[in-house]
């Protein structure tokens, strides 16, 4: 039987093939695995099996806004779902989901955890013990001083044992937020680097998930995004700086499409834990992304309202997703054990 490493490693070059043609995540990927020095899936899973108990909280961040009209994009938040549900069923963990503090995105992510098959409950609610198989979604300020006070706060009442960055929009150098086309999305997006420092101090874990060099981790190989990625050191905006983002994570994990590198870490804790139900189904990533469409989420590259994320349709997901399950637990269905909740 394969080794986890081993697992890890195929599920590293499954979900990091150029399925875009973009030319980058190769270059990404060596990065990352130059730095981490084995396979990124099966390290970042190990991680977060070993720092995440039962009732221990998980903050998950996500949140990508798409100019011209600033909407939240179909890659992050079904990612970061996937991941609740794992840490909830394989874990017995708290997952709260952080996006930014407007309207259309808190519900483009409850739509996306309840698509998964949580439930969506307030914060004070979740971190009861009784409160199973459920994740909360929290706005995050977009203000720079609120962030750094809300960070604190956060922490403090939360004690979580694990922060997971996922296509997440972070900053560079100065400071400032791009999108991929090297434009200022900075005033449309939350501060939650101030999260990840706070962790940090507290020696909490942290992975961070991208795609592209300007999302929250890769200041981990912020070098390479200066050099292969396009205004990766050079922005169109005024800042100058480039969009690589400079915040740094314990476990940096790439992948073609952000939402895969969820869906691989999802699926590999799940096989570490001997619970083939922690990763979520076919038909669970149908109903997300109806139901997050439903919400008004786009596609990132298209701009428009459709089941696809990252300009690759549906079918492609969920086709990866099978390949997930089946290189994992080399059964093609998913068993799905039901489970009688009495509270
Ligand atoms: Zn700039």
């Amino acid at each position: 039987m394969a080794s986890y490493e081993t697992l890890g490693k195929w599920l590293d070059t499954l979900v990091n093939i150029d399925i875009l043609g973009r030319g980058i995540i190769d270059k990404l990927y060596t990065g990352a695995y130059e730095k981490i020095g084995e396979p990124l899936i099966y390290r970042a899973a190990r991680e977060i099996k070993e720092a995440v108990g039962k009732n221990d909280a998980v903050l998950i961040m996500t949140g990508f806004r798409t100019p011209p009209l600033y909407v939240q994009e179909t890659d992050g938040p079904l990612g970061a779902a996937s991941l609740a549900r794992t840490i909830d069923i394989c874990l017995g963990g708290k997952p709260i989901l952080i996006t930014e503090p407007v309207d259309a995105s808190l519900r483009i992510l409850k739509a996306a955890v309840r698509g998964v098959g949580l439930s969506v409950m307030p914060i004070e609610e979740i971190c009861k013990e009784s409160y199973k198989h459920s994740a909360s979604i929290v706005g995050f300020p977009i203000d720079e001083e609120k962030a750094k006070e809300d960070a604190k706060r956060l922490l403090d009442e939360l004690n979580p044992r694990a922060v997971i960055a996922i296509e997440k929009a972070g900053r560079n150098s100065k400071n400032v937020y791009h999108n991929q086309s090297g434009l200022d999305i900075s005033k449309y997006h939350a501060k939650v680097e101030h999260i990840i420092t706070e962790a940090q101090k507290r020696d909490i874990l942290t992975i961070g998930i991208g795609d592209g060099g300007n999302e929250v981790g890769m200041g981990v190989i912020e070098d390479v995004v200066r050099k292969h990625v396009p205004y990766g050191d050079v922005c169109q905006c005024p800042c100058k700086g480039g969009i690589a983002a400079t915040s740094k994570v314990d476990v940096l994990v790439t992948a073609a499409i952000s939402n895969w590198g969820g869906y691989a870490l999802s699926g590999m804790l799940a096989r570490m834990c001997n619970k083939p139900e922690g990763l979520h189904t076919q038909e669970n990533e149908d109903l997300m992304f109806t139901l997050v469409i439903s919400e008004g989420a786009i596609d990132g590259d298209k701009g428009i309202v459709e089941r696809s994320a990252d300009n690759v349709e549906l079918g492609i997901h969920k086709s990866v997703l099978a390949l997930i399950r089946q290189i994992l637990f080399h059964r093609p269905h998913p068993v799905i054990r039901g489970e009688i909740i009495s509270v």
